[in-house]
């Protein structure tokens, strides 16, 4: 079953919500850059909290990046997610050896950057310390702090025997300004009292029927349904881009080592190749 994400609203519009599954999202990641199962489940977070933050844009070309620096061995996160479902992301450090569930060790302390790129000059960057480096809470932080939104904020990964992602989600529920005090106890109470995100997605459940679970009494109106996925939207034109930016000096010094080079794409791995001449003309537009 592909990844969807669902959006929506209940108790008569003053709640919002966004759930999703992130199970090929999150393995194919993986697989991509090779994680470690920590890593694995730090990333998967993030990528998942990408996806559903993605669909808090506004417009269909708006970006949001997540970015995470820390000082736990992984070091650093980064993803980007659109407004359709689509997120791409990578770690610094894809092989840290913990267990499986301690991501909050592996991340540690740090700094959580929400990027919201909306075509202006300059993207809107909004920073939070992290208060426990297990995600879902940092995210919560944020939406406390930086946005003054109360939100639920649960992401989850679970593992196969070998180490590949049985199952991934999340979701994310908001108060809007005007929610009533008695949706807002009825609603808190509700949280305390559902299995954890994990064990939903353990059962099998899909986000409909997660969020039927959470917010089944108060009026579920589902807007929206659309895939999602892990796609990276590199090309050779974007990753000559990023070389121009490079010094004279420095590309002057690549051409005279007289060989073609090979650059990676950071999100999805993919090699371009750049020949001399190419790099030369490069040189030359500066
Ligand atoms: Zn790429």
């Amino acid at each position: 079953m592909a990844d969807t994400m669902i959006r929506g609203m209940a108790a008569n519009k003053q709640v919002r919500f966004f759930a999703c599954n992130s199970t090929d999202t999150v393995e194919k990641a993986r697989i991509t850059h090779h994680t470690s199962p920590v890593v694995t489940n730090a990333l998967g977070r993030l990528l998942t909290g990408g996806v559903l933050m993605g669909a808090m844009c506004k417009n269909d070309t708006d970006k949001l990046t997540l970015r995470i620096q820390c000082q736990g061995p992984i070091s650093g996160m980064l993803v980007t997610a659109d407004a359709n479902g689509h997120v791409k992301g990578y770690v610094s450090e894809p092989e840290v050896m913990l267990p499986a569930n301690d991501v909050a060790k592996a991340v540690d302390l740090g700094v959580l950057s929400v990027i919201k790129d909306i075509g202006l000059k300059e993207p809107y960057v909004g920073d939070t310390h992290l208060v426990s480096g297990e995600i879902a809470e940092d995210l919560t932080y944020y939406f406390a702090t930086s946005d003054q939104i109360p939100s639920s904020v649960a992401l989850g990964v679970l593992f196969n025997d070998d180490t590949s992602v049985a199952n991934a989600g999340g979701f994310i529920i908001q108060l809007m300004p005007f929610t009533s005090d008695e949706v807002i106890e009825k609603l808190e109470n509700k949280i305390r009292e559902i299995a954890s995100v994990t064990e939903m997605l353990e059962q099998g459940m899909t986000p409909e029927q997660i969020l039927e679970e959470i917010l089944g009494d108060f009026g579920l109106e589902i807007s929206d349904k659309i895939p999602a996925a892990f796609e990276c939207d590199c090309s050779k034109e974007r990753v000559s881009r990023a070389i121009s930016t490079l010094s004279k000096k420095d590309l002057d010094s690549i051409i005279n080592d007289g060989e073609a080079i090979e650059v990676k794409c950071q999100f999805c791995n993919k090699a371009y190749h750049f020949d001399v001449d190419e790099l030369k003309e490069m040189c030359s537009a500066k």
